[in-house]
């Protein structure tokens, strides 16, 4: 596959090394067991130097600056939290010495934090989430070659310009895409619509393509000064699911809802008609699916025109969830909001 051209405002390699700033935010890669064997661990307990100190040859890829910006499990990630890491990676790649940002990270909600950077870094160069699936004191714990590798893809001028990235388990994936898929495997992360951007082996770059959709730096969201976002539910659909779910959302203050439909973004007439009541009242109603992968499309099984549903496209719930948060900050109109979804 031809390789795309460097950009022109991206260094070329000069033979010196990258200045990479590592921000620690806790998760698995920071976990730690009482023996390397058993399945129950801590998040969160190692400490940035902790880690940077476990890789060997880490600084003979960058010049590394490590931070702890947080040490929790990702479950308990919060939007404080994400606000703060994007303030912190837009400060240090703005200043002109950092060349590229890592994110240590748990993997339960590293899609969503990943997709969160990619709309509100205001920068080309590179930004890479990494993790780990099992602790630092497993036997094989995956997360020293995933920082390995991480670092490798940041210090890489060709990986500026693909937007917010993922490197785990030798894979390149970008925001947009990635979705977890296995709650114990290190294999856990695939990109089952897009493809990946690349793969990093043992800190060899190779890279297929860039994101299709608009990122970073040509993104329009930013949370600079945002200190709180508009609330916005994800209901699961399913058979029987009960429509008053959807009330309650309503009448709790959320200003949009992401319905987890089944297949097609698919929802039981009950729900069909609380969603369009919801509507009607103005809170954004998003049909998103349960399903892995495959598109929601408009006006299928329900008269998404009609009813004044939006349609999340490729994003998965979580995802569409961070988009509607994001586009929620200001006024817009439904066929705007739409336009977002086919867009980023
Ligand atoms: N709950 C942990 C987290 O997300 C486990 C997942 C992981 O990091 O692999 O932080």
């Amino acid at each position: 596959m031809k390789e795309r051209a460097m950009p022109t405002d991206i260094q070329a390699p000069t033979g010196k090394k990258a200045c990479v700033a590592v921000l620690a935010t806790g998760g698995t890669i920071a976990g730690q067991a009482e023996t390397g064997t058993q399945a129950g661990y801590a998040s969160g307990r190692i400490t940035v130097d902790a880690m940077i100190g476990s890789v060997p040859g880490l600084s003979d890829l960058a010049d590394i600056q490590g931070e702890q910006i947080a040490n929790v499990g990702s479950q308990d990630m919060t939007f404080a939290l994400m606000i703060a890491l994007a303030d912190r990676i837009n400060a240090l790649l703005g200043d002109g010495a950092v060349e590229g940002v890592v994110v240590t990270h748990g993997t339960d909600t590293m899609e969503e934090t990943a997709y969160f950077l990619n709309l509100t870094v205001k920068s080309r160069k590179p930004v890479v989430l990494t993790g780990a699936m099992r602790p630092s004191t497993a036997v094989s714990a995956d997360g020293p070659l995933n920082l390995y590798n991480a670092v490798a893809v940041a210090a890489d001028p060709r990986a500026a310009e693909r937007g917010v990235l993922v490197v785990m388990n030798d894979r390149i994936h970008g925001a947009h895409s990635l979705t977890k898929n296995n709650t114990t495997s290190v294999e856990t992360f695939l990109s089952p619509i897009n493809g990946l951007i690349g793969t990093v082996i043992y800190g060899k770059t190779q890279y297929f393509r860039g994101p299709f959709r608009r990122h970073t730096h040509t993104s329009e969201f930013s949370v600079a000064g945002v200190d709180r976002l508009p609330r916005v539910d994800i209901l699961y659909a399913c058979a029987g699911m009960p429509a008053d779910l959807i009330d309650c959302s309503v009448s709790r203050g959320a200003r949009g809802i992401v319905v987890a439909g089944d297949g097609n973004g698919n929802m039981n007439a009950g729900a069909i008609a609380a969603a369009s009541r919801a509507a009607g009242q103005g809170t954004v109603v998003v049909r998103s699916s349960r399903v892995q992968t495959g598109t929601v499309i408009r006006n299928v099984e329900i008269d998404d025109d009609s009813r004044r549903f939006i349609v999340s496209d490729e994003l998965n719930p979580a995802k569409a969830r961070i988009l509607l948060m994001l586009a929620l900050q200001q006024d817009r109109s439904l066929e705007e909001l739409q336009e977002m979804f086919y867009t980023y």
